[in-house]
């Protein structure tokens, strides 16, 4: 081995052998590779017609001038440094490296290179891998760079080798993963390690994994929404790119994950708010196109089963007939400044009932209770409809009077005074239920189904003696009491042993739209 063999861009020239045998003469120019022989000098000597096909030089003008002229001015250092790695190699040993290669036409090519040497002359096979769909990063400062981003990003990234089995994976991907070190994932499959099985439970087999088959199918991937399976057996939803990539034992992959579960409970929230906006516009619609209406469900007299009285619930008619149910619009009515309209609504809707001389019970927002001009208003529409005010209970619940308690004091003892009662609705449930019960002029207390609904079930004892406390209370202030939701003859028998004084629920009737529910008690009065 003589160290200093290869002396590039030297002038002089040497002889390099040609192939002389008929076969690897023939072999020599039909191969698409691009073969051929230089001298240590640095000149080619003999190149197989790949080479035009490729690179667009005759072999004269090739063999002209030092190879290294026609190199990319990035890749001569490298390139030099290679071909004195060469000098210094044994006859057997093949040196591999990339660079870039001129074109006739003044572009260049990325090169594929692998070259032996013995004493008199380089043998090289160079492979033209431009248009190939592989990241190569055969190239040192390529791996070293592509380290330092692995190493650094808060993506996952794992590189499996040509047997799909992690060889690099980094520190994101070990944490994102849920595992300590990458030594517990290097050498594993990703697809039994963490890619097993579909996010709706499904698992399916190695044939069938996108990811699996990108070294075989030589194809990039990417997929919006997947899913990866933690060390501690958790879920994650994940998006991920993959690349085929070029490794020096064959072509693996490079996987990019990212963690989607932020972006995907983003999403919910974008969906959720443009479905509340698009609610905004059909609330709007219903109040301009009169699409409220309103159900009435009875309010029974325990001790002798008739109905006293009926609650007026909001149901909001949709352009195709469906109806649908306060929970669903006046969250969002709430929320858009929509419910004060509504109430007024609801409120004129109830006062044609009420005029025909049927007592109603209507809700009222916390929102409109807050309002100073209610009261005027309400005043004035009792009046013009000629109402007698007895036949009218407000209901309002606690959290509405929490918003501004001044002001709901005041318009709860202005109709008070008018005649109208208030009943505190969903009794028990707010944390102040017993405060207010001390300065507002309340009559009817509405003990909320929470406590009803279980009377004769787990709950049995608790909710006894809640609404034990509540009648009690309510008796020793004057105030009537009505127990929400009763859905069964058992809940009946206790709430009237209770001492309730009435009862609604679908035990009696469900609430049905106000028109057929209220001639009824015209009958019954
Ligand atoms: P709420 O005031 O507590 O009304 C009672 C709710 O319980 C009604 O639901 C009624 O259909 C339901 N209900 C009655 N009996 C039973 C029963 O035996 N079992 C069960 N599981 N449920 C029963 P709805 O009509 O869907 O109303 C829901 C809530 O929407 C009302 O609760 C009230 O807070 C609000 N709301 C309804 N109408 C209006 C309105 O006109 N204005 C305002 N501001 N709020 C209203
Ligand atoms: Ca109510
Ligand atoms: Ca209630």
């Amino acid at each position: 081995m003589t160290p200093n063999r290869l002396k590039l861009l030297t002038p002089e020239r040497s002889v390099a052998p040609v192939p002389t045998a008929s076969l690897s003469e023939r072999l020599f120019e039909m191969s698409l590779d691009m073969l051929g022989t230089a001298s240590l000098d640095g000149f080619f000597t003999h190149l197989n017609p790949a080479w035009e096909r490729t690179l667009g030089w005759t072999d004269r003008q090739l063999m002209a001038e030092p190879f290294i002229n026609f190199v990319h001015p990035d890749d001569v250092a490298e390139t030099l440094e290679r071909s004195r790695e060469l000098a210094s190699a044994s006859g057997t040993e093949v040196i591999a490296f990339v660079n870039r290669y001129r074109t006739s036409s003044s572009e260049f090519r990325w090169i594929k290179w692998d070259v032996v040497s013995d004493d008199t002359a380089l043998y090289f096979v160079a492979r033209d891998f431009t248009d190939a769909k592989v990241i190569t990063m055969e190239r040192d400062q390529d791996a070293s760079v592509m380290q330092g981003v692995l190493e650094s990003i808060a993506d996952g990234l794992y590189v499996a080798d040509s047997h799909g089995e992690i060889t690099f994976i980094n520190p994101a991907g070990v944490e994102l993963l849920g595992y300590d070190s990458s030594d517990e994932l290097i050498g594993h499959s990703p697809h039994e390690a963490f890619h097993h099985t579909h996010l709706n439970g499904l698992a399916y087999p190695i044939e069938e994994c996108a990811l699996a088959n990108v070294r075989i199918n030589r194809e990039p991937i990417h997929a919006d929404e997947d899913g990866f399976w933690r060390k501690d057996g958790s879920s994650m939803p994940v998006s991920y790119s993959s690349a085929p990539v070029l490794l020096h034992d064959g072509i693996g992959s490079v996987v990019a994950f990212r963690d989607i579960t932020e972006r995907q409970s983003r999403e919910l929230h974008e969906r959720r708010a443009l479905e509340a906006l698009s609610w905004v516009g059909r609330i709007r619609d219903a109040l301009e196109e009169n699409r409220l209406t309103l159900y009435a469900q009875p309010i029974v007299e325990v001790a002798t089963g008739a109905t006293v009285q009926h609650e007026l619930l909001v149901r909001l008619i949709a352009p195709d007939g469906e109806v649908v149910a306060p929970g669903v619009f006046l969250p969002v009515a709430e929320e858009h400044g929509l419910i004060r309209d509504i109430d007024r609504r609801v409120f004129e809707l109830a006062l044609v009932h009420a005029a025909q001389g049927h007592p109603v019970s209507i809700n009222v927002s916390g929102e409109s209770i807050s309002e100073p001009g209610l009261f005027r208003y309400v005043e004035d529409q009792l009046m013009s409809h000629g109402v007698d005010p007895e036949l009218v209970i407000f209901e309002i619940t606690e959290t509405a009077l929490v918003r501004n308690e001044a002001v709901a004091q005041v318009f709860i003892e202005s109709v008070r005074r008018l005649g109208c009662g208030v009943a505190l609705d969903d009794f028990g449930t707010g944390y102040g239920s017993f405060r207010y019960l001390k300065h507002l002029p309340v009559n009817v207390l509405k003990i909320d189904q929470e406590f009803v609904r279980d009377l004769d079930g787990e709950a049995a004892m608790v909710n006894r003696h809640v609404v034990e406390a509540t009648v009690t209370l309510a008796r020793g202030m004057g105030q009537k009491t009505v127990a929400e939701g009763v859905e069964t003859e058992s809940i009946l028998a206790i709430v009237r042993e209770l001492g309730v004084d009435y009862a609604q629920g679908y035990l009696f009737a469900r609430p049905v739209p106000a028109e057929h529910a209220l001639p009824s008690i015209r009958k019954t009065r």
